[in-house]
């Protein structure tokens, strides 16, 4: 099987002023079609390269090589849905309930989810996922994704610099804020419909 990097569901330029053109020609334009290009060539008569999706060969390779660059197809292109021009504001419907559920508030939601994205040390990503039938918020470093571990993913946010470097520099901070302005309620509601 032979992997290829997903059209983006918005143009280049969609989620400026927020992540710029410039950030999506390297982040999805070089970054992400790279992890393609690797998994491809580590595949190459590797077993996994018989799997028959990516989740598989996520869920199923050792840590290294594989693992990575299969995860980080996964993850980026879990993150590319999960943004969408004119987003931000609040869930709706039945994730909005269970938000406040867990979390007391969707304000609460939001601290934490930040505070986890915002403190993660070095490259990883945070996370909202379902767990065990509870809404969780979480972050991984490097490659890690919450697939290996039983969880469903909900939205996630990549905190790699290469993901702010471009528009914020080291300021991860700002670069989460925007984050909130741009993300895909309907596609978050979506995957807890479908857990
Ligand atoms: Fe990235």
């Amino acid at each position: 099987m032979v992997y290829t990097l997903p059209e983006l569901p918005y143009p280049k330029d969609g989620l400026a002023p927020h992540i710029s053109a410039e950030t999506l020609e390297f982040h999805y334009g070089k970054h992400h079609q790279a992890y393609v290009d690797n998994l491809n060539k580590l595949l190459a008569g590797n077993p996994l390269g018989n799997e028959a999706s990516l989740e598989d060969v996520v869920r199923k390779a050792p840590q290294g090589p594989i693992f990575n660059n299969a995860a980080q197809v996964w993850n980026h292109t879990f993150y590319w849905m999960g943004l969408t021009p004119k987003g931000g504001g609040e869930p709706q419907g039945a994730l909005a309930l269970a938000i406040n559920a867990a979390f007391g508030s969707f304000a609460k939601f939001q601290e934490e989810f930040t505070a986890k994205a915002v403190g993660q040390f070095g490259s990883g990503w945070a996370w909202l996922s379902l767990k065990d039938g509870k809404l969780v918020v979480d972050s991984t470093s490097n490659a890690g994704t919450p697939l290996t571990t039983g969880a469903t993913p909900l939205l996630t946010c990549d905190v790699w610099e290469h993901a702010y470097y471009v528009d914020y520099r080291n300021a991860r901070a700002k670069y989460v804020e925007s984050f909130w302005k741009l993300v895909n309620w309907a596609f978050a509601a979506k995957n807890f419909e479908k857990a």
